[in-house]
Parts: C-alpha cells; structure tokens; sequence
C-alpha cells in the first residue's frame, strides 16, 4: 500500500488560471440563461441532455470503464466513451483512472477525494482543480489504454464537448446552447459531484465497509441509481447498484435493455450472499484488489 499523500503546496494548488472555463461554464449558464428568459423547450432539453449524458458517466465511465460489470463490442465501447466525454468530465482514461484510485484507498488518507480527510468541498470539486490530479496514472488503465480510441477520445476529449455545444446550438438556436448544454452541464457536474461528496456523508449505511460510503434514494434519483453508493462499496463487481427492487437504479434498467437488444452481455448481477452479507467478514471490501486485478 503506498504511504500517505503529503500535501503538497505546488500540486495541490488550484489551477486558477488553467480552471477558467470550469467556472466559465457555471457563468455562462447564468448569463445565458438571464439572455434568453424562461423557456419550457429550454426545460425539456436541459434535462434530456442531463439524463442522457448521465447515462454515459454511470453506465459508461462508472460501470463499464471503470469497474467493468458488463462487455460491450469494440465499437459500443466508443459510444459510451463518446457518451461520456461531451458530459465534459474529462476523458473515460482519466475518469477510471481516478475512480480507481478512490475504490482502492475509499476514505483512508491517500483516497484522492475523501470528504472525510480533506473536507466536503475537496471531495466534491476542488480535487478535480489541482494540479496533481491534471492527469491519469496510466498504471491504473492499461485494460483501457490498449484501445487506441478510447486514448484518442480521452487527448481530445474537450473537442467532443464543443461539437455537441455547437449541434445543440444549431438544432435549437440560443435555447439549445444554453439550457441543453451549459445550464445541463453545470447540473450534470454537481448531480455526478454529490457522488464524490454527499454520498460519503449523508444516509445509510447497509454495510459496514472500510470507508463512510452511504444509501440515499435522493441521490440515488438523480444520478441514475449511483446514490446506492454504499452497496457499491460493498461490492463493486455488479452493474446493479440497486440490490434491491425498491432500489430505484435506471442505469441499470437501461444497461438490461441494451443486453435485451445484444448490444452488452455478461452484466453482472449481485450474488444473493454478498447482499445478504452472510460471506465471512472481512472479505467484505473487494474494491481495492479488485481495481488492482483490472489494471493488470
Ligand atoms: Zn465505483
Ligand atoms: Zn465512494
């Protein structure tokens, strides 16, 4: 296990100047929204644009890239990266990178956004606005990095960003680039955010893991099932966050309808024993070894 991440003031500074289209984005949504006024189509395609990118971030980055719970062909992986990327949440190599990181050291002092260690706000954003965390470790992805796509979607990642802003804009006008992209995007960051930083501290807790990881159906709503953050912990394995029927978890239900039309297969589910935790304790936390098995 590596030892505990000094700060460090010159990696762990906020890249203020490089961070100006992070916080050109949030107010860009606000001005455009101001320019614009009230608009129920505007509505409509802010929260399609929110659902469906969601999507791409749970079921693609999440699920697919970076835990794999389920197989997709070679070119349904670009999809989802494709999916995933105009959510402008960096690339899927980043993305999986990082998330890897958090599931092999969740809550103790190297996880790279624990809310517990370095406070609510690191966890939720600032993490993502320092300099050491600019890039992935690529250690962390060679089961990724071997697709020259997917490396080639995650350099030019912000390219797929602009070219879904511009065909919004030229579908529907001022509406579409504000309300279907930027207002959408800044709701899709925080909505994907609460993951990293409320779903650490608020709700409950099924499992005991290692780490403070909770249930909250709130969350769980809107971010297409990933509020089960908990039984995530507990098991990382399955595609299914919501062990349980009342679990609300969409992404899950539209990762079975897409196995229905054979375009995924092999989607794991939840063994009944790990979700009635009667599995010897402590083999409880796969997460951290399993991450390792991924990369290698
Ligand atoms: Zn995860
Ligand atoms: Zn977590």
């Amino acid at each position: 296990m590596a030892g505990l991440i000094k700060r460090d003031p010159q990696l762990d500074r906020i890249r203020w100047i490089d961070n100006v289209p992070f916080w050109g984005v949030h107010l860009t949504a606000v001005v455009g929204l101001a320019m614009v006024g009230f608009s129920w189509l505007g509505v409509a395609l802010c929260a399609g644009s929110y659902f469906f990118r969601m999507f791409g971030i749970t079921a693609g980055y999440h699920r697919y890239f970076s835990h794999r719970t389920y197989k997709t062909s070679r070119f349904g992986q670009v999809v989802l990266a494709l999916m995933g990327v105009i959510s402008t949440q960096k690339g899927p190599l980043w993305w999986a990178a990082h998330h890897r990181n958090h599931h092999k050291f969740s809550d103790q002092p190297e996880d790279i956004h624990s809310p517990l260690q370095r406070g609510f706000w690191w966890s939720h954003m600032f993490w993502i606005l320092v300099e050491r965390h600019k890039r992935a470790d690529m250690s962390k992805i060679k089961d990724l990095t071997k697709y020259p796509e997917l490396v080639f979607i995650d350099r030019f990642e912000i390219l797929f960003s602009i070219a879904y802003a511009t065909a919004l804009y030229f579908a529907f006008g001022a509406v579409g680039l504000f309300y279907g992209y930027f207002l959408s995007t800044v709701i899709l960051w925080h909505g994907t955010f609460t993951i990293n930083s409320l779903a650490h501290v608020w709700g409950n807790r099924r499992y005991q893991t290692t780490d403070d990881s909770r249930n909250n159906v709130v969350l769980a709503l809107i971010t297409g099932g990933e509020g089960w953050h908990n039984n995530h912990h507990h098991y990382q394995r399955t595609a299914k966050q919501g062990f349980f029927w009342w679990e609300i978890d969409t992404s899950y239900y539209g990762i079975k309808m897409l196995e229905v039309l054979r375009l995924v297969w092999d989607v794991q589910g939840v063994p009944q024993h790990v979700r009635d935790n009667t599995e010897a304790p402590g083999r409880t936390r796969l997460d951290g070894d399993e991450s390792e098995q991924l990369a290698a």
